[in-house]
Order: C-alpha cells, then sequence, then structure tokens
C-alpha cells in the first residue's frame, strides 16, 4: 500500500479536525450541482458532441477515452500508470443514460438518475491513484451508482466490494457490471454507512456519496495499513476530500481540498 504523509494522529476520530493541512495538489475540478443543471465546464471535451446525430462508433469511443486521459489526467496530477491504463480501458459510455452517450468522456459528472451522478472521470481517477491499490487488494466501494467506479477498480484488483442503497441503481449497475465482464465484483443493495462486516477487513475503501461525519463502522473494517478515501461535509456544499490511513488503532488523515458530491443517505432504521 502507498503511503502518504502522516500528518495527525489520534485514537478513533469522530470528525475530521478544521486544522488540517490544506492538500499539496489545489487542482481539483469541483463537480457542480449534483443532481441539477449540469452545465459543460470550459475544460470539457466537445468533440463528440459536435456529431449528436450519429451514433457514436467504439472507435470514436475509444479516441475520446485517450483524449479524456491526456487532457483530464495525465496533464493534471494523475501520474500512476495503472490507474491511466484503467481509465483508458473502462467504456465510461456503457455506464451512462443512452441519451447522454455523447457527452460520456467529458470533463464533468453526468446525471444517471434517481438524483444520483456518474462522477467526473477527473474524480474517479484521483479518488483511485489515492486508494494506491495492488493487485489482489480487497476494495469496498460505498455509492455503486452506475457502477463505473467499481469497474475502474476492477481492473486494478479482483476484489471489489460494492454496496448501493437506491435498489433501481444497485440492479442496473449490477447488470452493467456482468455485460462488461465485471461479474468478480461482489456487490449489493444496503446502506453502506455500516460497510461489509462480512468481507472485512479491507485494504482500502473508496466512498462515493458525501457524510457528514466519517462513519465509524468503516474506520473498523480497514485493515492496519489500509486507506479509505471520502468526501465529508454538509449535504448541498462544497465537502473536503480526506484520505485516512489506519495504523493500528490509530488514524492518519489528510486532506486533499474541496470537492462535490451527492450526500450520503440512511436506510431508515
Ligand atoms: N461511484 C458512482 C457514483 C456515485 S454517486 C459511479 O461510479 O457511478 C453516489 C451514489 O451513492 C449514489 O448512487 C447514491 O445512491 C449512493 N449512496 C448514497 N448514500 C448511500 C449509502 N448510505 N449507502 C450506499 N450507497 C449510497
Amino acid at each position: 500500500m502507498r503511503r502518504w504523509g502522516l500528518i495527525l494522529l489520534f485514537p478513533f476520530i469522530l470528525s475530521v479536525p478544521a486544522c488540517a493541512p490544506q492538500p499539496a495538489v489545489l487542482e481539483l475540478t469541483v463537480a457542480p450541482e449534483p443532481s441539477t443543471a449540469l452545465e459543460p465546464t470550459p475544460t470539457q471535451d466537445t468533440s463528440l458532441s459536435s456529431t449528436p446525430d450519429v451514433t457514436p462508433t467504439p472507435d470514436a469511443m475509444a479516441s475520446a477515452r485517450k483524449r479524456m486521459v491526456e487532457k483530464q489526467m495525465r496533464a493534471r496530477d494523475i501520474n500512476d500508470e495503472r490507474v491511466l491504463a484503467a481509465m483508458e480501458s473502462v467504456p465510461r459510455h456503457e455506464f451512462v443514460l443512452p441519451d447522454m452517450l455523447d457527452q460520456a468522456y467529458n470533463d464533468h459528472p453526468l446525471p444517471i438518475g434517481y438524483g444520483q451522478t456518474i462522477s467526473q472521470p477527473y474524480i474517479v481517477a484521483l479518488m483511485t491513484q489515492m486508494l494506491g491499490l495492488d493487485a489482489g487488494d480487497t476494495v469496498l466501494e460505498i455509492g455503486t451508482g452506475s457502477g463505473y467506479q467499481a469497474a475502474v477498480l476492477a481492473e486494478l484488483t479482483d476484489q471489489v466490494y460494492t454496496i448501493e442503497i437506491i435498489p433501481e441503481l444497485a440492479e442496473r449497475a449490477r447488470a452493467t457490471l456482468d455485460r462488461l465482464g465485471y461479474d468478480y465484483v461482489v456487490s449489493k443493495q444496503a446502506d453502506g454507512y455500516w460497510g461489509w462486516e462480512e468481507y472485512a477487513p479491507f485494504d482500502a475503501i473508496i466512498v462515493t456519496a458525501a457524510p457528514d461525519h466519517i462513519p465509524q463502522p468503516l474506520l473498523r473494517q480497514l485493515v492496519d495499513g489500509g486507506q479509505m478515501v471520502i468526501p465529508v461535509g454538509p449535504p448541498g456544499g462544497y465537502q473536503s476530500l480526506w484520505i485516512i490511513t489506519r495504523e493500528g488503532d490509530e488514524f492518519t488523515t489528510f486532506n486533499w481540498g474541496g470537492v462535490r458530491f451527492v450526500p450520503l443517505t440512511r436506510a431508515e432504521e
């Protein structure tokens, strides 16, 4: 597992400290309002949008994907070759709604129904890179959504577990993952706040919806030396993206800066 700088040490944190250091890289592109209008960002790649009447061909999609990796990732701070290769091989257009096909490789999130979004490609790459996964590592994702992030993780390790709270999305993501050969990804519909005890502990945990505090059950399900990447902050506002590393019963935290995610919702008890 890759280690990030030791910043703060304290046992079983209940909330993230406000005084944490600022991120080394401030290039984080923030996502627009999660479920509302998704205005194109100035840097978006509109090359496919210019031919809306033509069904995008596999070749067009492959070159759009290549451009996405070069312009949105390599040109920024994504330098892990395994992550870049994963981003280039997962067909993101298979995870978006049919009427958004021509925007699949653009530099912004897209709605996937039920008020949820598939994250901006750069954020998917960044969070994946932060996890520092090795082949064979076990990784738990909270917030399956479209299944895209899970597929990217599945390019790096064959031990991927993912939880989605909205039944329709959980079902659709399962079907997409199976259709594309990611049948080894293990998924379920549940409230991911509680993690997945049955398969714990995990080498890495990635949370793709934002809670207003760090769920203790997830901390407990990390292996010693394991990492969790999680946006934490108020629903509807900006959150901080944290990377948390377990060291025995202590956790080090590092704040990467501002991001915007849909809220982590809770199942009724
Ligand atoms: N990773 C997804 C995008 C995440 S959007 C992708 O690649 O497409 C965030 C997702 O988290 C949404 O689908 C939302 O329904 C889900 N979610 C919100 N609260 C949750 C919870 N408590 N447990 C599991 N999933 C949750």
